[in-house]
């Protein structure tokens, strides 16, 4: 592999990095990546390693000592902090991150969000290492323009919901809403590593993920993760279209989302990782602002898709809607528009050869025997919006 260089014409150092959480959705595309275009090296941690699987197996790959798997439940154990410290730069991705849990699993949520990431912080803090966290775009938890009436012209302004890290207020539900309770820790944990940053040095850069989509994104209730269990909305709508029912409607489906396809969005934590003099210090929203749609919206383009994808006829009620209550349990609130302000990452990591107005993508699941085959790993089909 020639010599690489950064944003700023400086050769890229090779990195250990231990990447905590590794064996999710994220972490199985940021490995890939890290594998298949640097030197970099991978110290996995994670409970779990069915999605990286196939990086960890093939001993033949030009890659194969480049990625350690440490199966550690960062809850407790001892040596977590041994591995940060082997490690030139570790990125913490270990969360409890479906909605479906915020409100039904509030202590497992807090705890998972906030108190297991405190050691993480703390060790790199204590040894001088750098930190890439990754927090949500949660945070931000409602627009102001949600507290104007329905009809109101400033709601169509961008100052009342467009999304910054510098300027934009934190709006969360009352504490019984505990569905707030992911990004109300979510928002303590950055404001701890932002402390440690301002006080004590620590070098870091926090993540705000805006709706990242791709394969291997959750799991199909009953097929690779709990019948009873709730994934996010696409693993949702693709379970229902692969099951034959109407596709479900929290509410009308009428909050609005917008969304980034995995692999665009691993650009920009490439970018981060191999420019820490640009990154660090910095929170970066990172999504697709030019890419929204309602849940309704989405579920008719899924719906369309799969349609044409799996050769069967779309149902003739192809979507129901359902109170959250009912759906998600006492508890629950949303967001009601994400819409990412990309300037500053656009600042710090954007270039001509590297635009971070990503390509515009959504992604279904091929066809219902590939998807049953092998559930984690199947292959995508790629709609463009436009
Ligand atoms: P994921 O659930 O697929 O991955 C998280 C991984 O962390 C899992 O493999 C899990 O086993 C591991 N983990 C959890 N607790 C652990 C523990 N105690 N010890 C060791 N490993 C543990 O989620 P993801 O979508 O890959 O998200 C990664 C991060 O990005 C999370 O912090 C999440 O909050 C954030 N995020 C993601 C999105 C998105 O669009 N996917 C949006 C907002 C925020
Ligand atoms: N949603 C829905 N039907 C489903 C699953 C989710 O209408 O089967 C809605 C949910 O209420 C929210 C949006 O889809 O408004 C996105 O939900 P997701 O679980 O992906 O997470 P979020 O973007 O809220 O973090």
């Amino acid at each position: 592999m020639a010599s690489r260089v950064d944003l700023d014409g400086n050769s890229i150092k090779t990195l250990t990095i231990c990447m905590i959480g590794a064996g999710g959705f994220i972490g199985s595309h940021l490995c890939e990546k890290l594998l298949e275009e640097t030197l970099h090296k991978i110290l996995a941690v994670d409970v779990y390693n069915d999605k990286i699987k196939h990086l960890l197996e093939n001993s033949n790959q030009l890659w194969a000592d480049r990625i350690q798997f440490h199966r550690i439940n960062i809850k407790h154990d001892s040596r977590l902090e041994g591995l940060i410290k082997m490690a030139d730069l570790t990125i913490n991705l270990a969360a409890i991150c479906t909605p479906a849990d915020y409100n039904t699993r509030p202590l497992d949520t807090i705890y998972s969000n906030f108190i297991d990431a405190l050691p993480v912080v703390k060790y790199c803090s204590e040894n001088n290492k750098r930190l890439i966290h990754f927090s949500t775009c949660e945070v931000y938890g409602k627009t102001i323009g949600s507290f104007l009436p329905k009809d109101h012209p400033l709601r169509q302004d961008p100052e009342f919901y467009v999304l910054n890290e510098e300027t934009s207020p934190c709006i969360f539900g009352s504490i019984e809403k505990q569905r707030w309770s992911y990004a109300c820790a979510k928002q303590l944990i950055e404001r701890l590593i932002y402390a440690e940053g301002a006080e004590n040095g620590l070098e870091f850069t926090i993540v705000r993920p805006f709706n990242w989509i791709g394969p291997r994104m959750d799991f199909i209730p009953g097929v690779d993760g709990p019948s009873e269990g709730v994934p996010r909305v696409l693993a949702c709508f693709s379970n229902n279209l692969l099951r034959g029912e109407p596709l479900k409607l929290v509410d009308g489906g009428q909050s609005q989302r917008t969304f980034v396809y995995i692999k665009d969005a691993i650009e920009a934590v490439h970018l981060m990782i191999e420019n820490p003099a640009r990154a660090n210090g910095h929170i970066f929203n990172v999504g697709n602002p030019n890419n929204e749609v309602t849940v309704k919206q989405l579920a008719e383009m899924m719906s369309e898709v799969y349609a044409k994808v799996s050769g069967e006829t779309a149902l003739e009620v192809p979507t129901v809607d359902v109170s959250s209550k009912e759906f998600y349990g006492e508890g629950y609130d949303d967001s009601d528009k994400r819409i990412p302000d990309m300037t500053i990452i656009n600042r710090q990591l954007g270039t001509c050869s590297h635009p971070l107005t990503f390509a515009i993508c959504i992604v279904l699941f091929q066809n219902i025997e590939t998807w049953l085959l092998c559930p984690s790993t199947f292959a995508i089909f790629i709609v463009l919006f436009q």
